[in-house]
């Protein structure tokens, strides 16, 4: 392949930018040409797409969000979308497409490689909710950002023995409020993929209160949602002051830490060995401390089992 393109899609997140860069460098390193394409599908459809080199992605490492923007396209979804978007990418001479996105991106990536664009899907999103996948470019940074968040509420509500449920993000997926809930020392995990028992909850918070404990975090994953509710019975229940705080946006932006530079530096660079080799159809994934790659269809079928064990072991340290 002499030319590529390379489009940011769906939610935005940390570490997106990085791997962009690691896409265009890696590309010219490779001899090959970039092209940008702005908005994600949206942008393909609408021809919004420039020319990057090695010095149109400097200084983007540490910046969270994705300087080629990003977006959700419905057309993209029909028949003539996919093809205005071929047409697009035979404009520009695109002959293979980086897709950074969640799973919903990687069936945009499958229908442009069905007719005839071959794309090679990296696993950018905070939720960590991509079954093919251990790790998603930006899980790690949100999580820093929401146990920042988390620890200064905490030093509140020590001081005003309050109960804290704070809101942090996860559409569909548990993964962040079970780890930033280990970590932040919560006393409860409420999170969409085990049934939520709020009576369970509220026992515990009264076994705990007994042992002299005046304040409490309960971390709720967005998917399960309610907070201002599960604030209000935890006080009629328990007598103990209770708030609601949803952390919201702030976990999608900010300077990715390490670990999301360094994965989205990888996986972008695999993604462009892969179309440089004419392999499309593809996902790159972190596996078992290795960057590997599967068929589209296969990883979009794959099931993504939760480590609900980890919430025992949330249950039996936050004593
Ligand atoms: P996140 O969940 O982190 O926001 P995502 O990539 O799953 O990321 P979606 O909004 O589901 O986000 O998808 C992004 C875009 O991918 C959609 O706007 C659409 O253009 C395309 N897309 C989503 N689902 C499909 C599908 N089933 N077929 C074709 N294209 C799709």
């Amino acid at each position: 392949m002499k030319t590529i393109g390379v489009l940011t899609s769906g939610g935005d997140a940390p570490g997106m930018n990085a791997a962009i860069r690691a896409v265009v460098r890696t590309a010219i390193s490779l001899g090959m040409n970039v092209k940008g394409i702005k908005s994600g599908y949206s942008g393909l459809i609408h021809d919004e797409v420039v020319d990057l080199d090695a010095r149109s992605v400097s200084d983007i490492i540490s910046r969270g969000g994705t300087m080629l923007y990003t977006a959700r396209s419905k057309r993209f979804m029909t028949e003539e979308g996919v093809l205005e978007a071929v047409e697009t990418c035979k404009r520009h001479g695109i002959e293979g497409v980086v897709v950074i996105g969640g799973d919903g991106s990687f069936r945009g990536a499958r229908d442009l490689s069905n007719h005839g664009i071959p794309c090679v899907g990296v696993p950018g999103t905070i939720d960590n909710d991509i079954s093919s996948t251990e790790y998603t470019i930006g899980f790690d940074t949100a999580m820093n950002t929401a146990i920042e968040m988390i620890d200064k509420i905490r030093d509140t509500a020590q001081s005003h023995h309050r109960c804290s449920v704070i809101e942090v993000m996860g559409r569909h997926a548990g993964y962040i409020a079970l780890q930033v809930g280990i970590a932040t020392g919560a006393t409860g995990i409420l999170v969409p993929e085990i049934p939520v028992d709020l009576d369970r909850l509220v026992k515990k918070i009264v076994e705990v209160e007994k042992t002299g404990k005046k304040h409490f975090i309960i971390v709720v994953a967005e998917g399960v949602g309610g907070v201002d509710k599960i604030a209000e019975y935890i006080q009629e229940k328990t007598g103990i002051d209770s708030r609601a705080t949803v952390l919201g946006h702030v976990q999608r932006g900010g300077s990715p830490t390490v670990r999301d530079r360094v994965r989205a530096t990888q996986m972008g660079n695999a993604a462009v060995h892969l179309l440089y080799k004419g392999i499309g159809n593809r996902v790159v994934a972190y596996r078992r401390g290795e960057i590997v790659d599967f068929d589209i269809f296969e990883a979009l079928n794959m099931i993504k089992t939760f480590d609900a064990g980890m919430i025992d072991v949330a249950h039996e340290t936050a004593i």
